[in-house]
């Protein structure tokens, strides 16, 4: 069988199958690049560590820590600095601390957020009212600026849900889809008919200490060397898959009923395959998929995507004018700035810079605002630049700055994504042993690429089991 894309998702699922749990199956992984991991791409420089995608991943999602543990990489995770533990808004001219209790995004308490100078008096009552704001009685998907509007009032989305929760997808709030992004909130409606009322029984439920692997980890964990250690590591386990690196596929063709398909690859013979796992992006899989199926294609190739690039700076810790106590700031849209978002990485973990050394990362583009990508790298540092000078007040020279560019990377959950997906999955069930995995699914985190890597692995398991032959 054949796994096309080589990111987390392509990796787990090589991984899983060519673990000893269940019968070998004879795989081979190719990947178009020169280099595994997609979008997790770390570079070490002159003692910085600079994570060009993702610098981090949720533990609350179990499957991210599960799979580090399987690789004995659990010594080398770990959680947030305890030590500036703040994150910060920028509204209305100044940096803002996010007040305590915010779970995703949303007050736990409301004390510190009726404390704090983000909200006028009236966007705070506006909020403090949500638990008489009638419960939703249709079922049907909304935007996620619609839910949170709705619930919680404009000033508390627009200035505190809409960067908070959009920066994860780098999407516009009024597109995105409340159940496929965030469906524990659209849950606790229905079940509380209140989100306020739902936060606070469940902070009466919840145990004054937490226990198990919330209360071990951090929210959100990485790795002492960077997340490229994870794909280093699973990398390390393939040894009984065949690794194509620097190979496109370019079409999956059938080879006539039950006879499995043809994997066609730039530059090389195809591939015999009896089931395939397309983990690249939407827009890929729709393209090999379209002499199969044009329906499905079309279906894959709506999925959008967003761009974004991110800017790392590395400046020296004498004299630096900001005391980057706290991990860092997000910038709701409407305060019209270039940045969505910028991390204190070396205060929020550890070993990210060299002793006497800060590193600061700053986020470009998403949704709507993907001019910005067509400018020259010298010009996204000048940009970050402006902003840091501006919102922080940073005017030292950077002694090191790196610029990464992430053309349509990010998939856009757009309202009545679910129903989307399970109309993809009933037409990919015509084309059996082809299956699709990755963050244009089923969650963008990487714990939910894992997740959906291993699971398209069951599935290719059980479609053997039910018969087909197996063969590379
Ligand atoms: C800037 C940025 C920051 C992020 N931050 C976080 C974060 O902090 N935490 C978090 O959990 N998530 C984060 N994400 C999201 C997360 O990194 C991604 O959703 C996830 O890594 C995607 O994994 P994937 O395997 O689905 O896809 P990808 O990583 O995109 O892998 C797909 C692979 O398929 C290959 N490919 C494509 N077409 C072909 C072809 N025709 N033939 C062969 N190979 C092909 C590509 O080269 C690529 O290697 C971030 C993403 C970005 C861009």
């Amino acid at each position: 069988m054949v796994v096309v894309g080589g990111g987390i998702a392509g990796l787990s699922a090589a991984y899983a199958l060519s673990q000893p749990d269940g019968p070998p199956v004879a795989c081979t992984l190719v990947e178009a690049d020169s280099r595994l991991g997609g979008k997790i791409l770390t570079e070490q420089t002159d003692g910085f560590v600079i994570e060009g995608g993702p610098d981090s991943f949720l533990s609350q999602k179990p499957w991210g820590i599960e799979l580090c543990r399987k690789l004995g990489l659990e010594d080398r995770l770990i959680g947030t600095s305890q030590k500036h533990r703040k994150t910060f808004v920028y509204s209305k001219g100044r940096l803002h601390e996010l007040p305590e209790g915010l779970a995703l995004g949303f007050p736990t308490r409301l004390g510190p957020f009726l404390r704090s100078g983000l909200l006028s008096w009236p966007g705070k009552l506006r909020l403090g009212a949500e638990i008489f704001v009638p419960r939703r009685r249709e079922e049907s998907d909304e935007s996620m600026g619609g839910f949170f509007r709705r619930r919680l009032g404009r000033e508390a989305l627009e200035r505190i849900i809409e960067p908070l929760m959009t920066g994860i997808y780098a999407g516009d709030a009024e597109q995105l889809s409340i159940r496929a992004t965030f469906p524990r909130f659209p849950d606790m409606e229905r079940e509380h008919g209140s989100l306020v009322r739902s936060m606070l029984g469940a902070r009466m439920r919840r145990p004054a200490s937490g226990t198990g692997e919330c209360a071990r980890w951090t929210p959100f964990v990485t790795l002492q060397g960077g997340l490229s250690e994870l794909v280093q590591a699973l990398t390390g386990r393939l040894s009984a898959v065949k690794v194509r690196l620097g190979r496109r596929v370019t079409a999956v063709r059938s080879c006539g009923a039950a006879q499995g398909y043809e994997v066609l690859v730039e530059g090389e013979a195809p591939l015999k395959a009896d089931a395939v796992v397309l983990a690249t992006p939407a827009f890929g899989a729709a393209g090999l998929l379209e002499p199969l199926d044009a329906t499905v294609a079309g279906m894959l190739g709506a999925i959008p995507y967003a761009s974004t690039a991110t800017v790392t700076l590395g400046f020296r810790r004498a004299g630096f004018s900001h005391d980057l106590d706290g991990y860092g700031f997000v910038i709701p849209r409407i305060e019209g700035r270039a940045l969505l978002a910028s991390t204190w990485s070396s205060s929020k973990w550890g070993h990210r810079a060299p002793d006497g050394s800060v590193l600061i990362r700053a986020y470009l583009g998403g949704a709507g605002r993907e001019a910005v990508l067509e400018r020259s790298d010298q010009e996204l540092v000048e940009l970050a630049r402006a902003d840091l000078r501006h919102i922080m007040g940073v005017t030292e020279e950077p002694v090191m700055a790196r610029v990464f560019r992430w053309p349509r990377a990010m998939p856009q959950y757009l309202v009545g994504h679910l129903d989307r997906l399970a109309a993809i999955e009933e037409r990919l069930a015509r084309l059996p042993g082809v299956f699709v995995a990755g963050a244009a699914y089923r969650g963008v985190g990487i714990p939910d690429c894992i997740r959906d890597g291993l699971g398209s692995a069951e599935r290719v398991r059980a479609y053997f089991d039910k018969g087909s032959s197996r063969s590379l």
